[in-house]
């Protein structure tokens, strides 16, 4: 049986890079660039003066002028004047610094008489004050953004900035979330005493909308062998991903195994070492389709889509990984099994800085009512089976 380790890298080695299409810049946000974004021009492209003001040369400052005649006003957006000596222009933040000018005294600290601007005795200039100069933050042609980003709004800024009004980011890939099962049941259907509300599939598609793969189609399917054939193929001719939960452990209805495999689906592997999710199965179809056979426990399919679907599907679409993130465990824990266990927490930070992963307890291994107060699980490792308060661990965040 794999460990989680091998099962992950697993996945991520079988997956097929999704490809790149122009987006336009208004529909870009939460997608995953895939080009360089590199600057149209100068940051600031002109030295552009910083606060209202009036524009004079500091060697006339400094010879003791205090009285500038007004020579015009600029505004931003305005062409730059040319400043004759001795003389100040009326100038506004976002302007072009006025030629033959080097210092902007601050509106603040002037007063203005029959065009002339007189600035406060006690008020003390310097050479370039008030002036963000030409480049000072990148010159043209610098890279802003490299592939492999998650686009955010501040990225939009940059991009906006560059003058570009599409931009090459990942296509949406074509997902199916399926549902196996004779007892479930829909919300909104009537449903008898022994049969089960189907929670698997909205909450397998809330998971992915939350990380930007919104638009997975869902269907239910009973445990039979025609209707699985016929349906998981038809899903698989269409689809860069599929999702299955159900059906994938050692009862007699657990059909999905022998049903992908007379697809054309190729194992890579079935059960992990780890609970929960123990039983999961990952395939690859005929043209490179990743399939996934998440377990039938609410808890175990979550996990499992969170472990390894999202990484997934993170990883087709060019995302730079994210570096792995630690917590301090804030209790003790037993767990005996020779598996990795999963131990869904609840994050909080101390007053000295620490990230603690407190330890949220289940009911049983499907007791996922539990699991809304939760932030994410930790990965505590196989070879152990008590794992002490204060041990670091990795946190996976759902
Ligand atoms: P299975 O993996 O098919 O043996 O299912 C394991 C357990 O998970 C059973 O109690 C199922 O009723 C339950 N289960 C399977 N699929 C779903 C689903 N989509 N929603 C809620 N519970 C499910
Ligand atoms: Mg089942």
């Amino acid at each position: 049986m794999l460990t989680t380790a091998e099962a992950r890298e697993s996945v991520l080695s079988s997956m097929q890079t999704f490809a790149p299409e122009k987006t336009p810049v208004a529909a870009a946000n939460g997608r995953i660039l895939r080009q360089t974004v590199r600057a149209e021009r100068d940051q600031p492209p002109f030295d552009r003066v910083m606060m209202d003001g009036i524009a004079l040369r500091f060697a006339d400052f400094e010879k003791g002028v205090r009285r500038f005649p007004i020579q015009a006003m600029q505004a931003a957006g305005d062409e730059a004047l040319t400043l004759q000596s001795g003389e100040c222009i009326e100038i506004m933040t976002g302007a072009s610094l006025p030629r033959n000018s080097d210092c902007i005294v601050p509106v603040e600290r002037i007063s203005v008489e029959d065009g002339l601007a007189v600035i406060d005795e006690d008020y003390s200039a310097e050479s370039g004050q008030f002036i963000h100069a030409r480049a000072s933050d990148h010159a043209i042609g610098s890279e802003l953004l490299t592939p492999g980003e998650r686009i955010t709004p501040l990225d939009i800024a940059i991009i906006a900035s560059a003058g570009l009004t599409e931009i090459e980011t990942t296509r949406k890939p074509v997902i199916r979330v399926i549902s196996t099962g004779n007892e479930l049941v829909p919300a909104g259907r009537s449903i008898a005493p022994h049969q089960i509300r189907l929670s698997n599939g909205p909450a397998i598609q809330a998971m992915l909308d939350a990380h930007g793969y919104a638009d997975g189609d869902h269907e239910h399917l009973v445990d039979d062998l025609e209707v699985l054939r016929e349906r998981i193929g038809r899903h698989l001719d269409a689809a860069d991903v599929v999702i299955l939960s159900g059906g994938v452990s050692m009862g007699k209805a657990d059909y999905v195994p022998a049903v992908l495999a007379e697809l054309g689906v190729n194992v890579v592997f079935h059960k992990v070492s780890q609970r929960p999710g123990k039983p999961l199965w990952f395939g690859t179809g005929p043209q490179g389709q990743a399939v996934f056979a998440l377990p039938g426990n609410p808890v175990s399919a979550l996990v499992c889509c969170r472990h390894y679907v999202i990484p997934a599907l993170d990883a087709a679409s060019g995302l730079t990984m994210p570096l792995p993130e630690f917590a301090s465990l804030g209790a003790d824990v037993r767990f005996e099994p020779d598996l990795t266990c999963f131990q869904p927490v609840r994050v909080l930070s101390n007053a000295a800085g620490q990230v603690l992963a407190i330890p949220v307890k289940t009911n049983t291994s499907g007791d996922f009512t539990a699991l809304s107060a939760t932030d994410g699980y930790v990965e505590l490792a196989k070879e152990q089976s008590f794992f002490s308060a204060g041990t670091p661990v990795f946190l996976h965040r759902w």
